[in-house]
C-alpha cells in the first residue's frame, strides 16, 4: 500500500493536478486542489492507495511540490 500526502495550505490553485489525474485530483471552489476521498486534518490530506497510478503525474507535474506519495509502512 502506497499513502497520498497532499500539503494542501501549499497549492497553488494551478490545476494541473486534476488535468492529469482527474480520476483523484479536482479543484474545489476555494481555489486549492482537493483529493478526493481523502481525510483532511490541519490541511493535510492522507489516503491509502494500492495503485500509485497518475498520483505519479499528479505529483511529478506539481510546481509547489506539495503532492507525496509514501510507503505505507
Ligand atoms: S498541481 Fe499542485 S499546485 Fe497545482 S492545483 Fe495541483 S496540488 Fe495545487
Amino acid at each position: 500500500m502506497k499513502k497520498i500526502i497532499f500539503e494542501r495550505d501549499k497549492c497553488i490553485g494551478c490545476g494541473t493536478c486534476s488535468v492529469v489525474c482527474p480520476s483523484f485530483w479536482k479543484m474545489e471552489n476555494d481555489g486549492r486542489a482537493f483529493l478526493i476521498g481523502a481525510n483532511e486534518e490541519n490541511g493535510i490530506m492522507e489516503k491509502d492507495i494500492s495503485e500509485i497510478s497518475c498520483n505519479i503525474e499528479a505529483s511529478e507535474s506539481c510546481p509547489v511540490q506539495c503532492i507525496h506519495i509514501k510507503d505505507n509502512n
